[in-house]
């Protein structure tokens, strides 16, 4: 897509619409425990259960997985890069297609981000319109707006897109962090009057550093606005945990308890317990796919290096306790062979693992809510993984 002109052109002549006054999607809250809380997002697309964790699907695919794969292993949400997808095959070719959902053949919901991330970190030119940046692929030039984000994401056929946001790495000075919280605000308005797919869910974004009272502020100006679901940015790019608690809580004390709470970025285990008993639903990291292709294992006891020696004559599976389809069959021995050797096998069994593994733990979290026992997880996870 040559792009001097904004993404949104591309559609043509519409005129902006006003916002829907219907959502398109509800969360129904089956259970809590103190502010965590269980149950179930309905979109015209059907229904996924929260907590929720979103493997993420760069290009239209996890890396070293299928959407099969996928299905299989029990996910029920996809997240895509709006970014990669719209330079490569380009937006218009996944919507004739089908969307990502015929595209890539998958069955699931979709969640696309807005490309800004992945945008501002090639150091774009930013303006109060928008940003221009420069393709990884070829070097060629693009620019995203506001409005173009929404529609491009409407092509690529999401069942919820992210507004276009300003995430600033951290620790930036605070003028940094203030001019973000003001062009994401601005940014939000844009997009809540952007021409919308019809049926197609719009988050919000709340930016503001690690200050509590910027956060709490950009909160009320993101619900101010009226968005289908409210994600939390910018955390858990450099932070300390400490650091990154407190401007959650922060954040999610200002949203609605009717709509679902997103921790943009976030997929450890400590990470995605102490968010759930903060109050999040959704989640999406490429932790555990990434640790998983450098062979490092997510285990009960904690990670594992599986390069390291002690492993060669293992016998045993990569986590005792894991239901994985791995787990069930392979030897760290074997896996560890076929790393070591640079067998493309590897990468691809320990991201089935990896991702089972988060998953058994969200499924975990949310045992954990109905029972009433998220403190006693929460003290049982920090012990493995603090
Ligand atoms: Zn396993």
């Amino acid at each position: 897509m040559p792009c001097s002109s904004p993404a949104g052109d591309a559609e043509g002549q519409e005129p902006a619409t006003s916002p829907p006054v219907t959502t398109p999607l509800t969360i129904h809250i089956e259970a809590t425990d103190g502010a965590a809380r269980v149950g179930r997002i309905t979109t015209p697309r059907g229904a996924f259960r929260t907590p929720c964790f979103m493997p993420v699907g760069t290009r239209g695919s996890v890396r070293t997985l299928s959407s099969r794969d996928l299905e299989d292993l029990g996910f029920e949400v996809m997240l895509a890069n709006t970014y990669h997808l719209m330079l490569r095959p380009g937006a218009d070719v996944v919507a004739q297609l089908g969307g990502i959902h015929g595209f890539a053949a998958w069955p699931g919901h979709v969640l696309t981000d807005s490309g800004g991330y992945q945008v501002f970190s090639l150091s774009p030119k930013v303006d109060d319109d928008g940003v221009t940046f420069r393709s990884t692929y070829d070097g060629s030039v693009h620019r995203l707006t506001p409005e173009g984000a929404v529609e491009v994401q409407g092509r690529l056929g999401a069942d919820i897109a992210m507004v276009l946001d300003v995430c600033p790495p951290l620790p930036s000075p605070p003028a940094v962090v203030r001019l973000a919280v003001e062009r994401t605000a601005a940014w939000a308005e844009r997009s809540r009057r952007a021409a919308r797919r019809e049926g197609q869910a719009l988050f919000g974004i709340v930016q503001g550093g690690v200050d509590v009272v910027l956060r709490k502020e950009s909160a009320d100006r993101t619900v101010e606005l009226g968005f289908d679901g409210y994600a939390v940015g910018g955390l858990s790019v450099g932070e300390s945990r400490a650091e990154m608690l407190p401007a959650l809580a922060a954040a999610l004390e200002r949203l609605p308890a009717d709509r679902p709470r997103y921790l943009m970025g976030v997929g450890d285990p400590v990470g995605l317990v102490e968010a759930v008993a903060l109050g999040v639903d959704m989640f999406d990291c490429v932790l555990p796919t990434r640790l998983g292709r450098h062979g490092t294992v997510l285990t009960t006891s904690g990670r594992i290096q599986l390069r390291n020696a002690a492993y060669a004559v293992d016998g045993g599976p990569l986590d005792p306790e894991c239901a994985c389809p791995v787990c069930q069959r392979w030897s760290r021995a074997y896996l560890r062979h076929l790393l070591q050797v640079g067998e493309p096998t590897a990468p691809r069994l320990l991201t089935v693992h990896n991702l089972a593994w988060t998953l058994a733990l969200v499924e975990r979290i949310r045992t954990s809510v109905r029972e009433g026992t998220v403190a006693q997880l929460r003290r049982e996870v920090s012990a493995v993984w603090q």
